[in-house]
């Protein structure tokens, strides 16, 4: 037998289960469980990921055994449902939706009331008695199907505007301006009834063929059409920024249709078994009287708070579902709690009630923003729910940035003037220019500008404005829209439903509450409130002392993780803001930054352009009291921590990139000629500074800068040693690729320490150690630890000199490169675990072989990026270091390296 493709589920049966995602979909594989759970769920089937790979493989075709099973289990459904599709008498009716792996939301086609026909329709009318909703539901039915299945599907494209599916909505509001209403439900069944028939006239003039009237065909229709979206160019573009692979492909769910817009007794809403914004446990969600589902979502309609504990000052006056249909709802919070702890995560769940009836159309786990996410794992592992380690895996290093972000001043927003109030759908506060369409998001903010997207409703097509917006405000649209959940999948400030908004987006402006903003002017938004004002707000940094899940999630880190945690701080101030991040120290202090001061960089130009060793060693000494008082601020504000103070780095080039006038003013400051100081100015420029006189070389070439940088770290160590503050100094030689440059460099190191200690008095310990920044360093490591008594990778350079890649030239053809999957990242950013981690792993193996337990750590960038983070972790490494608001990112990030992988191997 041959794969089986259709997976049948309804009546408290199915085929499939909640662990087949990747078959059936995350949507398909939830409906089979909740099915096998007593749940009741519309009976249904989900065709498989794998007929999407066969049909792309497959030259758009689909497998021939197909058709025979999804007729049995469309046949399964009919005798469940007793009655069937296409029956004059009694025609049962279809949904078609996608169903990926992960969620996308609202990224693929969807459609629904499959089945309708000149005939059947009629059959439903007598069935319901309801002459209105049939027709409203067959209307419905032509919008989405020429929309999604003859248009997009067959690749028709349109003008923005112009496609079918906004040409059948003109017609609608046609109709309703001529009837002189203005809600659709105002509408007659004889006026829907008219407009089925515009509809499908108007189908047949724009698109050429007629609106098929064959149950069948439109089935076929209706899954070609999902397939096809999987391919769609907001479903790609959604893919690419969620980093969801090409070829995982969808499945589609074909579901017996139910009606949440039957009548008064008739609903449809959406919720959580938690809040989604804040992680409150309680349940929470949206639901419209007399609606169907997309009513909810889709924000043409704001909806009503589910329960009485959601409502908020805006929706005090709104019906709550607790309060309109008491007995429904107390069956919806049994199984919004049974589906949560079954699944043992938070749910966002659908339902849809028909005429009393409840139907549950969907679960899946929930999508949450960072500070959401923390308050829920912890909460979850104290109710027993899930244990400590299930907790921390809960929350993605990434979402704790969340956390780090930035408020409203509230002084600021106090004065401030409000423009508008709309739905809290992203916390946080953020300002920005504003623009109107998802193009100019992304172009200005190319450009470097911070700009806030506003539009109407955003639909999926804006993924990419929305992703490189600060923010997003929509004049429509509820806390369960898909802007909502994209905005929140992101931890992005958003504001919906902001009704006040009359945007126009052909000018380029907005009006509201008599004010007229244009494109590019600022506002600024409290996402957590939801509040829009006029004009740049000041931004604050969040108070993480006073986040009590926060500190116990980082706390059960702590307990968990193996890799210790410094930071790369070159100043006392963010060396204190690190270690209250909880940093163990500082991992990489680069000296060169205490040098561009305009009082030290005239002595370092000084030094830089002296002809004598003489001349040198005084204009190097000034430069001893500044470096001397760096070092004591940096130490004491890591008492009792390690430091490792890196000596300077750079080309000297980098600090006299002078203009003809700075040079004069320099040359009689000095006292030396302006032709000598151009000329030596000009020698110190190379063709390749970075492979150049840099590193080491200049402390083995200048011996006296050296000699000044260890004096200062030593006199400000025996300074404070004397005070009593305990400190951890540790020299760090930069770009060794040599043992012997290092030796160089430590001979020097050791003589001023024990001149220091002579001197002042006072003992106190330190290391020398050094970068390894170079491919030889690696393979010579063994040579090189004879001597150094710990490592750092300076995987910045690592990673340059590895693959030969200018660190600061990359921009130049990284783009492309990345574009046609030459590589699959930014090596910069996260670490090339298959090239540079080799070269990693050979120096930590080599080092180790002579001086085992030798301590080794990470400075480059990598040290913030939990990919790089689980590679450190696997090789053994001690520590990790990383700039200070990524501190709390890579503590979590390694827990969840010691969860994933166990205990280090050294
Ligand atoms: C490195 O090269 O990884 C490093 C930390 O040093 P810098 O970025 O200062 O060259
Ligand atoms: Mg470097």
């Amino acid at each position: 037998m041959g794969n089986k493709y259709v997976y049948f589920y309804g009546d408290g049966k199915a085929d499939g289960n909640a662990s087949m995602k990747e078959l059936l979909g995350g949507k398909g594989a939830n409906l089979a469980e909740m099915s096998s759970l007593g749940i009741p769920v519309p009976p249904g089937f989900t065709i498989t990921t794998e007929v999407c790979t066969y049909y792309y493989q497959h030259n758009k075709t689909l497998p021939s055994e197909l058709e025979k099973e999804v007729e049995e289990a469309l046949h399964k459904v009919e005798k469940i449902m007793r009655s069937k599709f296409g029956d004059v008498n009694n025609p049962l009716l279809f949904s078609v939706r996608s169903g990926a792996r992960s969620s996308m939301p609202g990224m693929m086609e969807t459609v629904l009331n499959i089945g309708l026909t000149t005939k059947t329709v009629k059959g439903l009318i007598a069935l319901t008695k309801n002459e209105r909703f049939a027709y409203d539901a067959y209307r419905r039915l032509i919008t989405m199907y020429s929309d999604v299945v003859m248009e997009k599907a067959a690749g028709i494209g349109s003008e923005e505007g112009k496609g079918i599916r906004e040409q059948l909505e003109h017609e609608l509001e046609k109709m309703k301006q001529v009837r002189g209403v203005t809600l659709d439900t105002e509408l007659s069944a004889e006026d829907l009834k008219e407009l089925v028939e515009i509809y499908k006239a108007k189908v047949k003039e724009v698109l050429g063929k007629p609106f098929p009237d064959d149950p069948k065909e439109q089935l076929w229709g209706g899954i070609k059409a999902v397939f096809q979206s999987w391919n769609g160019k907001r479903a790609i573009s959604y893919r690419r920024i969620e980093n969801i692979p090409d070829d995982w492909g969808t499945a589609v769910n074909v579901q017996t249709m139910v009606f949440g817009n039957m009548g008064d007794d008739s609903a449809t809403g959406v919720a959580f078994t938690r809040n989604p914004a804040t992680g409150e446990d309680i349940f929470y969600g949206e639901w419209l009287p007399n609606a169907q589902g997309e009513d909810v979502v889709a924000g043409l309609r704001t909806p009503n708070p589910i329960n009485k504990v959601g409502k908020t000052e805006d929706t005090m006056h709104l019906p709550s579902l607790e309060e309109a249909m008491p007995e429904l709802y107390k069956q919806l919070d049994e199984i919004q709690k049974k589906l949560e702890h079954h699944y043992t995560d938070m749910q966002d769940i659908e339902f849809t009630i028909q005429k009393g009836h409840l139907w549950m159309l969907q679960t899946r786990v929930g999508k949450r923003n960072g500070p959401a996410a923390v308050r829920m794992a912890v909460e979850m592992c104290k109710l027993g729910l899930i244990n400590k380690k299930e907790a921390l895996s809960r929350v993605k290093p990434t979402q704790l940035d969340e956390l780090l972000h930035p408020m409203l001043n509230p002084e600021a927003e106090k004065k401030a003037n409000e423009l508008a109030k709309g739905l809290p759908a992203g916390p946080g506060g953020a300002n920005g220019m504003i623009v109107f369409t998802a193009d100019d998001a992304e172009a200005w903010a190319k450009q470097g500008k911070t700009v806030i997207l506003v539009r109407n409703e955003t639909s999926p097509e804006d993924v990419h404005g929305m992703h490189a917006a600060a923010a997003i405000l929509t004049a429509k649209g509820g806390m369960t829209s898909h802007a909502a959940l994209v905005a929140r999948g992101w931890g992005k400030c958003c504001i919906v439903g902001c009704s006040a908004l009359q945007i126009d987006v052909s000018k380029r402006e907005l009006s509201v509450n008599g004010r007229l903003i244009k494109e590019g002017d600022w506002i600024s938004l409290n996402g957590t409130r939801g509040r829009v004002y006029e004009g740049k707000l000041e931004l604050v940094e969040p108070d993480l002392e006073r986040n009590e899940y926060y500190k116990k999630l980082m706390t059960w880190a702590d307990e968990v993780r193996e890799l210790g945690i410094r930071t790369n701080a070159d100043r006392p101030e963010d060396a204190a803001q690190a270690r209250a991040f909880g940093a163990e120290g500082i991992g990489l202090c680069r000296t060169e930054h205490m040098f561009f001061d305009p009082e030290r960089i005239l002595a370092m130009r000084e030094m830089i352009v002296a002809e004598t060793k003489q001349d040198r060693r005084k204009a190097v000494m000034k430069l001893l009291p500044y470096q001397k008082k760096d070092f004591y601020g940096i130490l004491k504000a890591m008492e009792g921590l390690p430091v490792t103070i890196r000596l300077l780095d750079p080309p000297l080039h980098e600090f006299v990139n002078l203009d003809d006038k700075q040079i004069k003013e320099l040359s009689s400051q000095f006292g030396i000629s302006v032709e000598k100081l151009k000329a030596r100015v000009e020698s110190l420029h190379e063709l390749n500074p970075m492979l150049g006189h840099r590193g080491c070389r200049l402390g083995i070439a200048y011996p006296e800068i050296t000699e000044m940088q260890a004096r200062a770290i030593f006199e400000a160590a025996a300074e404070l040693t004397k005070e009593g503050v305990k400190v951890y100094p540790e020299v760090m030689v930069p770009l060794t690729g040599i043992y012997t440059e290092f030796n160089n460099q430590k001979a020097i190191i050791d003589r001023v320490a024990e001149e220091v200690m002579k001197e002042m008095k006072v003992t106190f310990k330190y290391l020398v150690g050094t970068m390894i920044e170079i491919p030889r360093a690696c393979v010579t490591a063994n040579e090189i630890a004879q001597t150094a008594e710990f490592f750092s990778f300076g995987t910045n350079d690592l990673t340059q000199t590895t693959f030969g890649f200018s660190r600061d030239d990359i921009g130049g053809f990284l783009p492309y490169y990345l574009e046609h999957n030459i590589l699959p990242n930014d090596p910069f950013q996260t670490l090339d675990q298959n090239g540079v981690g080799q070269v990693v792993e050979m120096g930590v193996q080599r080092g180790r072989s002579v001086r085992p337990g030798l301590k080794i750590g990470i400075c480059g960038e990598h040290g913030g990026d939990p990919d790089s983070i689980d590679f450190c972790h696997r090789t053994g490494l001690n520590y990790v270091s990383c700039s200070p608001f990524r501190v709390p990112i890579a503590r979590l990030a390694a827990a969840h390296a010691a969860i994933k992988n166990g205990p280090q191997k050294m």
